[in-house]
């Protein structure tokens, strides 16, 4: 039971209204009655901003619940902050020039987001990373209040504020200017030196240094959020932002990651791409995988083949996806071979093809003339430019030299 409801009904809600409803209730009661937009309307503006003083501070309502107006009568009554300034706090700034949107509840800390860069290895295995940050914690020596209890005081000259606040009148638009208050640096508040907090010196918050330990989970992808709630700067008055620990995936010599499917480039030698045998894939988590190729398989460069169930781990479920194979065949040096073998070969491989010259064609015979790396390369880009830059996203050179 309250002793007296006149303050709720200047805010026009009921004795139970809860911190939010208080507020949205003087938001538009405030906006309303603001001399700037209605300037008939006598000390109703001042009014609501008491009333909001004080049923919007939990002590102060907890007294006048109890006591009444009178309970807080130490507290001088209507003075205490001024409504316009209690106005602009609450608004912050130029609220009818159209300018900034009006805050809504209780105010947040700035979020503190920080990217992790994380190896593939420990994305598919999982791993517990431990993470320092400092950060400002509210001082426990004086439990944010930077002086002995009743030390602080008010500063005199912002009325507690820690701004000053100009108007300014430009055509239809009222414009408000806010100052630091230079009586007390902007705190809104004073505290005589000897009184300050050892702790703190004052300040209220004390920086410390804070070890968080950040599990990757199996599965987790570049650019996934890990939220430490709360976690943040504290500051009195304010509800500290959220740690926000962004993953971010460091590119692999071996595989390459889309989604939970992994893709590697095998190279393997002629004989087993025209005969069948074995490669291997060394996995992420210190696997060899062993590959057999059935005898009689011919495997042509460039293919592609899959490996199910050994691609990455689902996030949350760990289900594998799939690890594709894209072959690079690595063919014999020139001169390997002496001319009685390659008549064996010839009796072997299928017979070279007839060429599809018309009869009656006018034919020349040419030479092949060798290129060094550097024209090689220049006549790589005019011909298929494509393929060329592909081969820049792949791993297909190193990964042969397992
Ligand atoms: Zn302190
Ligand atoms: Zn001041």
């Amino acid at each position: 039971m309250v002793k007296t409801t006149k303050l709720y009904d200047i805010l026009e809600v009921p004795p139970s209204a809860s911190d939010a409803e208080i507020k949205k209730a003087y938001r538009k009661l405030a906006l309303k009655y603001h001399p700037d937009k209605n300037p008939d309307t006598g000390d109703k503006f001042k009014e609501i901003g008491h009333a909001f003083e004080i049923l919007s501070d939990r002590d102060k309502r907890e007294i006048y619940d109890q006591y009444g107006e009178e309970g807080l009568s130490n507290d001088g009554g209507m003075g205490g902050m001024s409504a316009e300034d209690l106005f602009s706090s609450f608004f912050g700034g130029n609220v009818f020039g159209g300018g900034r949107s009006a805050r809504q509840g209780p105010r947040k800390g700035k979020n503190l987001k920080h990217v992790l860069k994380v190896s593939l290895e420990d994305l598919y295995s999982g791993k517990t990373s431990k993470l320092s940050l400092n950060k400002n914690v509210i001082c426990s020596k004086c439990e944010g209040r930077g002086g002995k209890e009743g030390s602080v005081k008010k500063c005199s000259s912002c009325d507690g504020t820690g701004v000053k606040v100009i108007m300014r009148t430009l055509g239809p638009m009222v414009q408000q200017i806010q100052q630091p208050c230079s009586s007390c640096g902007g705190e809104g508040e004073v505290i005589r030196e000897k009184d300050k907090c050892k702790g703190c010196q004052g300040k209220k918050i004390i920086n410390e240094r804070k070890v968080l330990e950040v599990h990757i989970d199996k599965g987790m992808r570049n650019g996934q959020e890990i939220t430490f709630t709360g976690e943040a700067d504290q500051s009195p008055g304010i509800e500290p932002g959220d740690v926000i620990i962004q993953i971010e995936e460091k590119p692999h010599d071996r595989f390459q990651r889309r989604g939970d499917d992994l893709y590697f480039t095998a190279k393997i030698d002629l004989l087993t791409a025209l005969a069948g045998g074995q490669f291997m894939v060394k996995h992420l988590d210190e696997r060899y995988l062993v590959v057999n190729i059935e005898p009689g398989e011919v495997i042509k460069p460039g293919q592609l083949k899959s490996i199910p169930q050994h691609g990455m781990p689902s996030y949350r479920h760990h289900d594998y996806g799939t690890l594709f194979v894209q072959f690079e065949i690595e063919f014999p040096p020139s001169n390997w071979i002496d001319k009685q073998t390659i008549l064996t070969l010839e009796n072997i491989l299928p017979q070279r093809p007839v060429l599809p010259i018309p009869p009656e064609a006018v034919t020349e015979e040419v030479e092949l003339m060798a290129m060094n790396d550097e024209q090689q390369r220049s006549a790589s880009t005019h011909m298929n430019g494509a393929e060329d830059e592909e081969e820049g996203h792949g791993p297909s050179v190193q990964c042969a030299q397992q």
